[in-house]
């Protein structure tokens, strides 16, 4: 980056003076208390590691939620979008853009033979879901089956067919006729699918309910069922898609063939963007003044998209998510520590499971060690690193965590 580009940012954000303590004052009187305080304040990244308004550094384990799959400050990444927005930045879907088609063209060619599917772009992944949730909608049916555990954004559409109660109670009445079934149980599916149901939706892996995996065949039982009565397969791809698991999308992986797929998360590699893919007929569904978005699908967003999708297949990060995912497994299981249960998950996308409710305690730990991981569940910890970690720095966290558990355990006791 040009001198001048970094003088600019760090006059506008305020000269770094007083630390993070100065921060999370200033954080405290301005900003919502929607997520409670914040653990770290992050002034820089690079590659897997960031580094906080103390100086220290972190090997960034989680990415941001799944995000930054590339690492920090990706050369190729960089360049795409700082070319892009000297070019053009925005023009609004009055008009289309070369980088809007070619990452829609893209991510159609991951789900469908050339022409059958369709995208609607959006800056984030709730906002996928609304617009596959008025995909719904517009099949004349108004029934949706969820799922116990499922995660789809807080948006109130998302938040209708998401299933845990202290997100959906505090804002009821939430749209829609909606019912949840127990996760990876196909013959609850079979059970509750009808033909006044509008649509099924399924995280093909629960990231945010602690990485759970379904038994093998239960998304292709998923489409029978939808199949059987006419109904959509909605596949939430947010987290687990774009390479995350070691291939674009988990169902696709599978074989298994779905009407409505969202995206966001891995897709802009931090740069703000979502995607609903719509496949065959539900890619007809809506028409012209249906749905819209001011931002979606604007260039510099897009061109991120694609420097993403390059680089990916450049690199060849799918099959090392693949080893990388394995590896881990492998290390983390031949610890044999007595409160490590098991490590569930797909490519780099893993959750480690624990004997008592000490996730958050030994992510704190984790976090004062220099490695940022979290607890999704009370008995689980979260690993999503990026894709480009070397197998080193993922054994440099594995050596730690015994003693990062251990450490929570007695303190959690004592
Ligand atoms: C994170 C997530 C969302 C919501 O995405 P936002 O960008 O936070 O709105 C939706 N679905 C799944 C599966 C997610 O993991």
């Amino acid at each position: 980056m040009t001198t001048e580009a970094v003088a600019i940012t760090r006059e506008l954000s305020g000269p770094p003076t007083g630390g993070s303590a100065a921060v999370l004052e200033h954080y405290q009187r301005s900003v919502m208390n929607t997520f409670g305080p914040p653990k770290r304040v992050f002034v820089r990244g690079e590659g897997p590691y960031v580094w906080d308004a103390d100086g220290r550094k972190h090997l960034d384990l989680l990415s941001g939620l799944a995000v930054t799959a590339l690492g920090h400050a990706h050369p190729t990444v960089l360049s795409a979008i700082t070319g892009q927005i000297a070019t053009l930045g925005h023009v609004s879907n009055f008009f289309a853009t070369p980088a809007q088609v070619a990452l829609a063209e893209r991510l159609t060619a991951m789900v469908a033979d050339p022409g059958e599917a369709r995208v609607f772009f959006t800056n984030s992944g709730t906002e996928a879901n609304e617009a596959a949730f008025k995909i719904t909608r517009a099949t004349g049916r108004t029934k949706i089956i969820s799922t116990e555990g499922a995660f789809h954004g807080r948006s109130l559409g998302a938040l209708a067919i998401t299933h845990n109660p202290k997100y959906r109670d505090p804002f009821a009445p939430l749209p829609g006729e909606v019912e949840f079934v127990p996760y990876g149980d196909a013959d609850a599916l079979a059970a509750a699918v009808d033909a006044e149901t509008a649509a099924v939706v399924l995280e093909p892996i629960q990231g945010e309910n602690g990485v759970v995996v379904p038994p093998a065949g239960y998304l292709a039982r998923a489409r029978q069922i939808c199949d059987q009565h006419g109904a959509l397969l909605w596949m939430d791809e947010v987290q687990t898609g774009m390479g995350r698991t070691g291939s674009w999308l988990v169902h696709v992986d599978e074989g298994v063939r779905a009407d409505v797929v969202t995206l966001a998360k891995g897709l802009g590699n931090g740069f703000p963007i979502g995607a609903c893919l719509a496949v065959g007929r539900a890619a007809q569904l809506l028409g012209p003044g249906s749905h819209g978005s001011t931002f979606g699908g604007n260039p510099v967003a897009a061109i991120a998209g694609l420097a993403v999708i390059a680089v990916i297949e450049r690199d060849g990060l799918l099959d090392r998510a693949t080893e990388l995912g394995e590896h881990l497994v492998g290390a983390v299981t031949a610890l044999g520590h007595p409160m490590i249960t098991g490590v569930r998950g797909r490519g780099l996308l893993r959750g480690v499971t624990l004997a008592a409710p000490v996730a958050a305690q030994v992510a704190d730990a984790a976090l004062d060690a220099g490695f940022i991981i979290n607890a999704p569940r009370p008995d689980v910890l979260r690993l999503a690193p990026p894709l480009i970690i070397t197998t080193e720095q993922l054994d440099g966290f594995v050596a730690r965590l015994p003693e990062l558990v251990d450490g929570a355990t007695k303190a959690t006791r004592g």
